[in-house]
């Protein structure tokens, strides 16, 4: 799912070194028909969905005699309710893919997880879920993809901490003045990673850390306290987990998601991956500092929503959706997006034991209150 976008195209040259282990039975994306159609021409999947309807047509014309194409937003839910398949790539942004991922975890599907949103908003429902159905949710978001193996060298309960990296992103050394018109060029100009325009702006305001803060607490069954995070600008720690005794297990690797993407295809297994390898020698140093929650608000945010639980994450996600939105339409400067997102959190009326309604409810209200923001 999301098989046009930045994880879904790597994650098909990944397939593509594996095609007499993996058949690819579905592929489903946004708007963008004309390089989905190719994909299906290429692949030859029993299904295809798209969810734009004003572009169904043209992908129906373009892959007749093909392939069958489902249309509209619920195609997403119908292909992962439909098929004969035993793991899942979720690489849609936002949370268009979320009751689709839902459905994944209650088939007891292994479901390969670079949606962040996702977790954000509905962790409280996926994670019993998945223990329930038997359903494996692996990370392929490259800091909780670390975690995932790190966590390998001990048990649960010997965990005392869990410490995702950050690059700091495209202004880790900008002055909060500096910061606050910002231009989209800028933000969307990552150091260290190439992906999708929503997660390069999240990063430039750290919300893309912040949401990884709460996606680990729901991975991971941690507490807020137990997540930290530690800038380290050259994207190569991707994480670590600290131990009881004291022993920090990391994984190192190049920054390139066909890593962490293959991974969460072939675990247990380790595969020839065509990522360049890392050569210790002629990085010869790597850097670690603390992160500036003042010039970073939305971090301090991440630790407060894992903390609440309820419909907090729906709320949070929700506005940053809507805030980003803004900012990439260019009504609303860089520096209001975190600002934004707080003032609607300070809103909210917060539910504790949401129920998925409730959560999608707090999503659209997250999302409204933006614009109400904005017009006062
Ligand atoms: P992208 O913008 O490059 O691609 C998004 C994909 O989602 C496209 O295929 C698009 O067609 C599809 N899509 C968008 N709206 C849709 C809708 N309403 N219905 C169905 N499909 C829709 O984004 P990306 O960078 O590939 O990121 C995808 C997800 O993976 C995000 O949640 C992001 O946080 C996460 N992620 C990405 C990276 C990365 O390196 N790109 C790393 C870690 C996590
Ligand atoms: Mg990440």
């Amino acid at each position: 799912m999301g098989s046009t976008g930045s994880i879904g195209r790597s994650s098909l040259d990944v397939l593509s070194r594996m095609r007499d282990q993996y058949q690819v039975v579905a592929l489903a994306g946004g708007s963008r028909w004309k390089e989905l159609a190719e994909q299906t021409i290429i692949w030859g999947p029993e299904l295809v969905a798209i969810t734009d309807e004003r572009v169904s047509d043209d992908m129906s014309e373009a892959v007749r005699g093909h392939t069958r194409v489902l249309s509209g937003q619920s195609s997403l839910f119908d292909l992962v309710d439909q098929c004969d398949f035993d793991v899942v790539i979720v690489g849609v942004v936002g949370t268009a893919a979320l009751p689709a991922t839902i459905r994944a975890v209650e088939r007891g599907k292994r479901v390969a997880l670079a949606n962040k949103e996702s977790l954000v908003v509905a962790g409280s429902i996926i994670a019993p879920l998945a223990k329930e159905s038997g359903a494996e949710v692996i990370p392929i978001d490259s800091e909780h993809s670390a975690v995932f193996q790190a966590m390998h060298a001990g048990r649960e309960c010997d965990v005392r901490r869990v410490i995702l990296t950050a690059s700091g992103g495209p202004f880790r050394t900008w002055s909060a003045d500096r910061m606050a018109n910002a231009r989209l060029d800028d933000a969307l100009n990552h150091p260290t990673w190439d992906m999708g325009p929503k997660i390069s702006i999240d990063s430039a305001t750290m919300m893309n850390k912040a949401l990884e803060i709460v996606e680990a607490r729901w991975l991971f069954s941690l507490s807020h306290e137990q997540i930290e995070v530690v800038i380290h600008p050259e994207s190569i720690v991707h994480s670590l987990v600290e131990f009881f005794d004291g022993s920090m297990v990391a994984q190192l690797g190049t920054p390139d998601m066909r890593t962490p993407i293959q991974y969460a295809l072939t675990y247990p297994a380790r595969l020839r991956c065509p990522s360049a390898a890392l050569d210790l020698a002629a990085i010869r140093e790597m850097h670690f500092e603390p992160p500036d929650v003042e010039r970073f608000p939305a971090l301090r945010l991440g630790h407060e929503v894992a903390a609440r639980g309820g419909t907090a994450g729906a709320v949070f996600n929700g506005a940053n959706e809507a805030a980003v939105g803004k900012f990439r339409q260019g009504a609303m400067a860089f520096g209001d997006i975190a600002k934004t997102v707080q003032r609607v959190l300070e809103r909210h009326e917060f539910v504790a034991d949401p129920s998925l309604a409730d959560l999608m409810q707090a999503d659209r209200w997250g999302r409204d209150e933006v614009i109400r923001c904005m017009t006062v």
